[in-house]
């Protein structure tokens, strides 16, 4: 026991990050968005960050706020065992940050005074940064914000340190994080926990009054940003869906699709009440909001897809050319690239 108890203190004064060391930081995008030197995460073996969804929903909130210009917010946790970042909480900007297109600075007497009380009250300590590159198509860190970083961690002596990058289309968010040691910083993926944070209520209620909270009231996650959600869908019984197989068949028709829309486009699946599956894309475009909606009947792949489009001026059902083969993957390319043709 004695043995593990040290392991863990070295490993976590090893990994612990002085917040109050980071506060010069000043984060910009520099005057071009250079393409950065990001690792894959295999390549380093990089754990994935845990974080609780009530951060990441605070996070989400905090990105659509914003959504032409950047801002951004410090995490709070700690570091397992390994050196795995736990995201507890996670804060927005300041009341006097300096929000710009391509750069943010956050308050630092905002982070200064919460910084404290986390660390003091709850042994929270910083684990990282996250910034929202809004809508400038860059969805990892900018070459300025990886050289910032890795400086910083050299300087400091850090070991690891967590930076996440925001992004929005101005309905909802995402959030990438990344781990940066003194060489480079390595995409990953997030761990999530998906409950609240166990230290958000007490935080608020040891602080709540000094605490800024996002104007929006509700997160809101691009598809992809939350894995695996919890619910099990419900599909009708004779659903194709409840083959093998067909989840992943599923997921490729989805990203056929997306390939076919604008980046801005959310595409995504649904259920309707009779259990049946939809392939749902929502894009705004000059004629503004724009919806198209593929529903796979319950004798798919024997039965055609139904395609239904509308915009403000109303709506029209697609027939393309359905002629099933051995491969439905096949039959829907065929399939969906007739009806886009139809637009
Ligand atoms: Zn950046």
């Amino acid at each position: 026991m004695k043995n593990k108890h040290s392991k863990r203190v070295r490993t976590v004064m090893e990994y612990r990050v002085k917040f109050l060391q980071t506060l010069g930081t000043i984060h910009s995008e520099g005057a071009r968005l250079t393409t950065p030197p990001v690792a894959s995460a295999a390549a380093s073996g990089a754990k994935a960050p845990i974080i609780f969804r009530s951060e990441l929903d605070y996070i989400s909130r905090c990105i659509l706020d914003c959504p032409n210009i950047e801002t951004g917010g410090q995490l709070f946790g700690s570091w397992t065992e390994d050196g795995t970042p736990v995201v507890l909480f996670a804060i927005g900007p300041g009341p006097h940050a300096n929000h710009q297109p391509t750069f943010f600075n956050q308050d630092v007497n905002y982070l200064l005074a919460v910084g404290t009380e986390l660390k003091n009250r709850f042994g929270l300590v910083h684990i990282g940064e996250w910034h929202s590159h809004h809508q400038l198509g860059l969805a990892r860190p900018s070459g300025h914000d990886v050289s910032t970083m890795v400086s910083t961690i050299r300087e400091k002596h850090l070991s690891r340190f967590l930076l996440c990058i925001g992004n929005c289309n101005g309905r909802s968010s995402s959030l990438n994080p990344f781990m940066c040691d003194d060489r480079t910083c390595v995409a990953t993926s997030w761990d999530v926990i998906r409950q609240e944070s166990p230290v958000r209520r007490p935080v608020y209620e040891h602080m709540g009054s000094i605490l800024v909270d996002p104007r929006t009231r509700f997160a809101s996650h691009m598809t992809g940003t939350l894995r695996d959600e919890p619910a099990r869908p419900r599909y009708a019984r004779d659903s194709w869906m409840n083959e093998q197989g067909n989840g992943q068949l599923l997921n490729r028709m989805m990203l056929h699709v997306k390939s076919h829309h604008s980046r801005s486009a959310e595409v995504s699946v649904k259920l309707d009440d009779m259990g049946r599956v939809h392939i749902v894309s929502v894009d705004y475009g000059r004629n503004g909001r724009w919806e198209e909606d593929i529903l796979f009947p319950d004798g798919f792949p024997g039965l055609a897809p139904f395609c239904r489009a509308c915009d403000r001026t109303g709506s029209a059902e697609f027939r393309g050319i359905w002629s099933m083969n051995d491969d439905p993957f096949v039959a829907f390319v065929d399939y969906y690239d007739s009806i886009i043709r139809q637009y």
